[in-house]
C-alpha cells in the first residue's frame, strides 16, 4: 500500500463499489482513512477481509446489483 507523501491522512466513511463477473456491489459508511491532499482512499487490511466476505456470500445470493451498508 502506497501512502502519498504530500497529505496527511484522516479517518471517514466512504462507498466501495465491488464488481464480480455481472455482479455489482455497492457498500456505504465504509471505515477508511482518506487523504486530505490527493482524496485517495485507503482500507484497512481487516476492512479488505470483511469486504470480500461480503462479495463472496452476495455472490453465493445470486446478488445481481445491491447497494447496502457496510457492517463490521
Ligand atoms: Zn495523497
Amino acid at each position: 500500500m502506497v501512502i502519498c507523501k504530500n497529505g496527511e491522512t484522516k479517518r471517514g466513511k466512504v462507498t466501495v463499489t465491488l464488481e464480480r463477473g455481472a455482479m455489482t456491489l455497492v457498500v456505504k459508511g465504509v471505515p477508511a482513512r482518506v487523504c486530505d491532499n490527493c482524496g485517495e482512499e485507503y482500507l484497512e487490511e481487516k476492512v479488505m477481509t470483511g469486504l470480500e466476505l461480503v462479495v463472496k456470500n452476495a455472490a453465493k445470493s445470486g446478488v445481481v446489483v445491491e447497494v447496502r451498508d457496510y457492517a463490521a
